[in-house]
């Protein structure tokens, strides 16, 4: 599965699942805004397992995105959830921070896990080349690519003009042969390991800002307690309570049957996603401004706010990949999403 296809999918309602396996990370990127480390929680298994294993043919997402923390801290869950999720048909990706490639070598652990996966992101930055050395990142990914996985990078940097995303993208075009599609961010106060599934679409905090649509309120998001929130952003992940209107259910209480609807069906996230807020932290302030949140349950209770929810989405993803990172992503990078895929071997080396 190319990263093009899982990008395309991220405005369309309940099309993905991003599932968090654990806080836990070996490394210890200085960005790092999920606060993992070497301790913290992880997702209950049973619950995860029973979660996704209630998808069917007819009622599924069709991607399901794995990530943490480091997900493949945890490889035989990571191949569970994948078969359980393939038996539905849906496919998996899983996000990974590489902290096992530090020799170039993948351990068989992980090389089963993942050959149950569909595609696999390696996160890359200044910050992971401080632990997992380019070359080795380089050469893990190559077998991961040969054992016949589609694979991405996921490269965050300061700004356009950083030398080190000038640097990095050609080093992994060249390595790679265009056969890895790379996806550009800048460092945003977001969920890190998400990476650009957590892209924002409106300012974080900003003041004064004009409301934007919010993509971002579209996949589901299962956190570290199994609470699932309707989007990534970390303020919201992390809150406890979640305020109301972005909290879309429980993996141990709730199955994707309701979980879908929730998202799809909810006035308030339907009004997020079409006529916008302003920055996300008006977005979770709503549930302290009635007026507010009335207001927008108003607006998406309306009989035509289905369909222009629907038919936004759909434009946007017929818009393409490269069109959704101009907006999401780093813009001077955006085509590099639609690498990926077998060598053409005409092309001029
Ligand atoms: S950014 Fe990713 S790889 Fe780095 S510490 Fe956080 S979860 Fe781990
Ligand atoms: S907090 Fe609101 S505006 Fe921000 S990403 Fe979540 S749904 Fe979108």
């Amino acid at each position: 599965m190319r990263l093009a296809e899982i990008i395309e999918l991220r405005p369309v309602p309940a099309a993905g699942l991003l599932a968090t396996l654990t806080r836990r990370c070996p490394l210890s990127c200085a960005h790092c805004s999920t606060s993992s480390g070497t301790r913290g929680e992880d997702t209950p298994a049973a619950a995860l397992r029973r979660f996704v294993g209630g998808f069917t043919a007819g009622n599924r997402p069709e991607v399901l995105m794995l990530t943490g923390g480091e997900p493949l801290l945890r490889p035989a869950l990571v191949g569970e959830l994948a078969m359980l999720a393939a038996s539905a048909g849906t496919r998996t990706s899983v996000l990974s921070g590489m902290f096992f490639a530090a020799d170039g070598r993948v351990p068989d652990r992980i090389m089963r896990a993942l050959g149950h996966v569909e595609h696999f992101s390696a996160s890359i930055d200044v910050f992971h080349e401080r632990e997992v050395p380019r070359a080795a990142a380089f050469r893990a990914v190559h077998l991961i690519m040969e054992s016949g996985v589609d694979v991405s990078f996921h490269v965050v940097g300061d700004s356009v003009d950083d030398p080190y995303l000038a640097d990095i993208t050609a080093s992994i075009r060249a390595e790679f042969r265009d056969r890895a599609a790379v996806l550009v961010n800048h460092v945003r106060p977001v969920g890190r390991a998400a990476g650009w599934a957590a892209a924002r679409t409106v300012q974080a905090d900003g003041a004064g800002a004009k409301p934007a649509p919010c993509a971002m309120a579209a996949w589901p998001v299962v956190a570290f307690d199994g609470t699932i929130t309707a989007c990534c952003n970390q303020g919201v992940v992390d809150a406890r309570p979640v305020p109301e209107h972005l909290r879309l259910g429980h993996i141990a209480t709730d199955d994707w049957t309701r979980i879908r609807s929730r998202c799809q069906d909810s006035p308030v996230l339907r009004t997020i996603r079409t006529a916008g807020v302003a920055s996300c932290a008006d977005c979770r302030g709503l549930a302290r401004r009635p007026a507010a949140l009335a207001a927008a349950e108003r607006t998406g209770s309306r009989p035509v706010a289905g369909a222009m929810d629907a038919l936004g989405a759909r434009l946007q993803r017929d818009a393409g990949a490269e069109v959704l990172m101009r907006r999401y992503g780093s813009k001077p990078y955006a085509p590099l999403v639609l690498l990926g895929g077998p060598v053409d071997e005409e092309a001029p080396a």
